[in-house]
């Protein structure tokens, strides 16, 4: 083994750690940032760099990073039972009673999850779920499933076609039953056009592709309430009750993907229940553990899994890690800390208001074309031009050269295109989103200077 060396864990992660969504060849060359500690909000690089992590992670640590009590519970679990699988009508404790807070922290209607190590492997177990239950009701045909432009659901091979990134598609050969329409992003509108038609609009467009395909052989939709590694698109309120009605009428299963919009994030425990609609199933990870273990799955409503459950046969779809003892302690102590301290209410009274209020004032800023909040969710479009919406370059590069500078002022904060997004924990006090906005001013002046432009 190679003894741990701080001070050359930079050249051992250059030398022979190949990271996800990163160029090889350039993360060799350059190296990044090692992150090594973390307290509250902020992470702690190896250089004593001190961030606010504006991003919760990857919209994961919800509860922030000092959790002992979820800490405690892993370490409990694992003294006790490390591992036992949930194959062949066996499980664990810890399985069994995630599983039942799960259920009685889930909108009513939703007495089932099947576990899974990640999103990504959540919606692959999606596809198997919707195209089982479909066979079991003797409609064979319905195997197609309709998702969204710029949607993400993961990055396994069906989790990526599911997804609606192009750069991940050519990649390798696109799921052929898998259909992308129109995402619901209104920073552009047609001239004229309200915010409430073009959600209707939007909305026209998975009623079209149903229809054009044949209800007949469409088995589910797919979408994130709000998506979130597209760029933080809310939909106009119109948007997600017609989506809901047309799929209703047309017997196609609504898959809500919760990943990033579930426990808390938009001000409800999920997002579904911001928009007041009710999908048939929802798909979970990150918070559901606030990122401390992998834990992800997928939450069947009882109109689904009365008919998986009482057809019977077996469901030949599985992980070794699914039901994790560990990820399951961490679940349970995350969920009892959200329900104890009312997470979700207490984002929706207290901590969105006020990020909306913030993020609101950013819209005087010069290059900042558009602001959106839901939740404690925030995407600024960066412009040359208020009026026209004109980018500040044709690269699509000023949100990097924005986030850049935000790390230099101690914000970690995403960029995706000429959008800035941020997601922060639903601990922040409004004391630290003062200091996320004034870095974040810090970052959008500088990006506004190296554009040639006066902030001022
Ligand atoms: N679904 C959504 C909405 C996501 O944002 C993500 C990850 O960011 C996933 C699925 C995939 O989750 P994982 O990375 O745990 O596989």
């Amino acid at each position: 083994m190679v003894a741990y060396d701080s001070a050359n864990a930079s050249q051992h992660d250059r030398d022979h750690h190949l990271h996800p969504f990163t160029d090889f060849a350039e993360y060799a060359a350059t190296g990044g940032r090692i992150y090594s500690g973390a307290e509250h909000i902020y992470i702690h690089d190896n250089n004593g760099n001190k961030l606010l992590d504006g991003m919760s992670g990857l919209w994961c640590t919800n509860l922030g990073y000092s959790q002992t009590r979820i800490v405690d519970a892993v370490t409990e679990q694992l003294h006790r039972l490390p591992y036992y699988n949930s194959f062949f009508n066996c499980t664990n404790d810890a399985a069994a009673q995630m599983a039942a807070d799960l259920v009685a922290y889930l909108p009513d209607g939703f007495d089932h999850v099947f576990f899974t190590n990640s999103g990504s492997e959540a919606n692959d177990t999606n596809i198997r779920l919707v195209h089982r239950y479909f066979d079991l009701l003797d409609q064979p045909n319905k195997k197609h499933i309709i998702s969204r432009e710029n949607a993400y659901h993961g990055s396994t091979i069906a989790a990526a076609s599911l997804g609606g990134m192009s750069d991940m598609h050519k990649q390798f050969l696109q799921l052929p039953y898998v259909h992308h329409v129109m995402q619901p992003h209104a920073f552009k509108l047609a001239d004229g056009e309200s915010d409430e038609a073009f959600g209707l609009r939007a909305a026209q467009a998975v009623a079209d592709k149903i229809d054009e395909l044949g209800a007949e052989n469409v088995a589910a939709f797919i979408g994130e309430p709000i998506q979130g590694a597209g760029g933080v698109v809310i939909p106009p309120d119109s948007y997600w009750p017609a989506v809901a009605k047309i799929l209703k009428e047309r017997d196609v299963l609504f898959i809500s993907d919760e990943v990033i919009c579930g426990f808390g994030r938009t001000g409800q425990r999920f997002g579904c229940q911001h928009f007041g609609v009710e999908p048939d199933l929802i798909t979970f990870a990150k918070g559901v553990t606030n990122g401390y273990q992998p834990l992800g799955g997928v939450a069947l409503s009882n109109k689904v899994a009365n008919v998986l459950t009482h057809e019977g046969g077996e469901f030949a779809h599985g992980f070794t890690y699914s039901g994790h003892p560990a990820a399951c302690a961490a679940g349970i102590a995350t969920l009892a800390i959200y329900v104890e301290e009312e997470t979700a209410t207490q984002v929706h009274n207290d901590l969105a208001p006020y990020w909306a209020k913030r993020m609101g004032e950013l819209k005087d800023h010069a290059i900042v074309g558009q602001t959106r909040t839901t939740g404690l969710l925030g995407a600024i479009e960066l412009v040359r031009d208020r009026e026209s919406k004109v980018r500040l370059d044709e690269d699509g590069k000023a949100a990097l050269v924005c986030r850049n500078a935000a790390i230099e002022s101690g914000l970690m904060v995403r960029a995706v295109g000429d959008t800035i997004i941020s997601a922060p924990p639903l601990v922040s006090t409004k004391e630290d989103l003062d200091i996320l906005f004034e870095r974040l001013t810090k970052a959008l002046d500088h990006t506004a200077s190296t554009y040639g432009i006066n902030a001022n």
